[in-house]
């Protein structure tokens, strides 16, 4: 999918199409999309840009804000370097401030995000940040994003997260039809794109009627945390390898930016568009209480035996709600909890395995009883 991504970004720019970068789901793609440009995900899951980037950036920091610089330093990600803006979300203190070592040499624009995202005046400010972003794309792509271009846009990606929603909802079987490793393929670092949403059509009634044969006493895990994004998915496979299957990625590539659509009734597309994003439930939020309503309805729906959070090494906000996810998991949901704490380097994978089997193993043991 990336290959054929990178030859979708050449072809566009040959149309004099421009290409936005974003790191971070609170960005409204349909705002890009009715500019006329590409949004692409510009997050960095690979470990071999890391040393480049902690030549600048201190080693103690997430390895997806370490990534995402190292690819800037060394120049190695072709989408980065055809970017026209990148989109700087306010999200965490350490993207924040690796933006500003990017900005020299980068066309960027910050977007500030709300912190206290459940208060009524915290909408009112997104929604003018929002009006703000759409003012500063017809700025520099001097075109003019129409109502009529947004509802397009808007029923484009309503279209891609609900083939995305059918495809996770297949996890919902008893013996799902694929694994989370493959179903975490089938999401596009480009959103929008017509062949991209025909794949996942594809897919979907490809797998619809597919068997998979269950291994004997299959996990099923419920994962949240971090995104895992293309490259990471390390842990993910060692989960899979133990003997489970993750049934819900509650995760930002996950399920957690598709389960809200924007409202095509609405009569103002910019304020639809605030809201379905507004509602995000990320840890940089204060209280972030949605993300455990979320968790709740995810557990209901999809049945795991336990719930895994993954954090980054470094991420504090993840890592500081954990607490309150173990407590969720374990006191409400009745479901064994497991953190795993990591980064993009593979020397802790026997360990992680180790800690994972441990737990299937008393999952196993239950169950028997
Ligand atoms: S976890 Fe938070 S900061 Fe990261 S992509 Fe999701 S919304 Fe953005
Ligand atoms: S994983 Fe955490 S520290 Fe890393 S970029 Fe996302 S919110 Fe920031």
């Amino acid at each position: 999918m990336i290959e054929h991504c990178q030859d979708f970004v050449e072809i566009a720019k040959g149309k004099g199409q421009p290409v936005v970068g974003i790191m971070c789901e609170f960005t409204p793609r349909e705002i890009i999309l009715a500019a006329g440009a590409l949004p692409v995900c510009l997050c960095g899951g690979s470990a071999a840009t890391i040393p480049a980037a902690e030549q600048v950036l201190p080693a103690n920091l997430c390895p997806l804000i370490k990534s995402t610089f190292g690819y800037h330093a060394t120049g190695k990600n072709p989408f980065l370097n055809r970017a026209d803006l990148i989109v700087a979300e306010t999200t965490c203190d350490g993207k924040k401030k690796m933006f500003e070592l990017m900005s020299p040499t980068r066309a960027m624009y910050v977007l500030e995000l709300p912190q206290k995202a459940g208060e009524p005046d915290a909408l009112e400010h997104w929604v003018q940040e929002v009006r703000k972003f759409k003012a500063h794309l017809e700025n520099q792509f001097h075109t003019q994003i129409t109502d009529e271009k947004l509802r397009a846009a808007c029923r484009l990606m309503n279209r891609e997260r609900g083939l995305r929603r059918q495809l996770a909802d297949l996890m919902t079987r008893d013996h799902p039809p694929l694994t989370g490793r493959q179903l975490i393929e089938l999401k596009s670092i480009i959103s929008g794109m017509e062949a991209d949403l025909q794949q996942y059509e594809n897919a979907l009634n490809f797998f619809n009627q597919q068997q998979r044969q269950p291994r004997k006493s299959e996990i099923r895990v419920l994962l949240t945390g971090v995104p895992i994004v293309h490259g990471a998915e390390r842990v993910l496979e060692l989960i899979e390898a133990a003997g489970a299957v993750v049934v819900a990625m509650e995760n930002c590539t996950g399920l957690k930016p598709i389960l809200d659509d924007v409202d095509l009734d609405e009569a103002d597309p910019v304020r639809a568009i605030a809201k379905k994003y507004h509602h995000l439930p990320c840890s940089v939020m204060t209280p972030n209480t949605r993300r455990f309503e979320m968790l709740r309805t995810l557990a209901a729906k999809f049945r795991p035996h336990c719930v895994i959070e993954l954090v980054w090494q470094a991420c504090l906000t993840y890592d500081i709600e954990s607490f309150h996810v173990r407590k969720l998991a374990e006191d409400e949901l009745q479901l064994p909890y497991l953190k795993i704490t990591t980064d993009y380097s593979p020397s802790d994978s026997a360990r992680i395995s180790a800690r994972v089997e441990a737990l299937f193993e008393t999952i196993r043991e239950k169950q028997s009883s």
